[in-house]
């Protein structure tokens, strides 16, 4: 996904408004950057942005934040907000690590986790996204009832995320091993970049929805 040698573009993220530069003084008061206090909803590893910004213009009454860490990638997402400048959408450029230094207690409805990258050795487990780790920043930042959606290819990296829950105290409310065969959680399915590649290869989707 990493797109390398993008000239200039953490100069260009630096000058774009649709980015959050510095995320860490809205902790706690995300409502008054959006102007409004409807759900806010983000997701961690976004990409390009396809998912989130099909959300955010499918639901204008729902605030979005997209996460990602490489301002190559992330400068995709900005090229197409500027052909389709979309007002309940900001991007944060960090390492999603530093979660609860941006989102206070209870300030996040609900969170999306979509083709997170695997880190298939033992030894880098903690930065698997859905790793126990992680789940402990969610729990802090969800509010009571919020959720959270993870979909992925990956059979390793799904039955790890799985094994994770019990032990951060998470109940899994829905899963598939294979969503797009799966007409009840298929309903209202959002298709992500990678989604649409893996599954046009006829790899199966996984996909769990879980909450405390
Ligand atoms: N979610 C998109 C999709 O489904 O099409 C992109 C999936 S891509 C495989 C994973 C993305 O997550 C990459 O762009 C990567 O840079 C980003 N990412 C991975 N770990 C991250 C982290 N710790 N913090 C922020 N972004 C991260």
């Amino acid at each position: 996904m990493r797109l390398r040698n993008i000239t200039g573009s953490r100069e260009i993220i630096a000058d774009c408004d649709y980015v959050v530069h510095e995320p860490r003084e809205h902790k706690g008061q995300w409502n008054e950057v959006f102007g409004n206090d409807n759900p806010i909803r983000i997701e961690v590893g976004m990409g390009k942005g396809r998912f989130i910004m099909d959300l955010a213009r499918m639901n204008p009454d729902i605030n979005y934040i997209g996460i990602e860490k490489y301002s190559s990638v992330l400068l995709r997402g900005i090229q197409k907000m500027e052909a389709d400048p979309l007002k309940n959408l900001y991007f944060i450029r960090m390492e999603a690590e530093e979660i609860t230094e941006v989102f206070g207690t209870g300030e996040v409805d609900r969170i999306y986790l979509n083709f997170s990258d695997p880190w298939p050795k033992d030894r880098h487990a903690k930065r698997r996204l859905p790793s126990r780790e992680f789940l402990r920043r969610y729990d802090e930042i969800l509010v009571p009832e919020g959720m959270i959606e993870f979909k992925t290819d990956n059979q390793d990296l799904f039955r790890f995320a799985l094994e994770e829950l019990e032990p951060a105290g998470w109940h899994l409310d829905q899963m598939t091993e294979d969503l797009h065969h799966d007409v009840q959680m298929m309903q209202g399915n959002v298709m992500t970049e990678y989604e649409e590649k893996f599954s046009s290869k006829g790899n199966p989707i996984y996909k769990y929805i879980i909450s405390r």
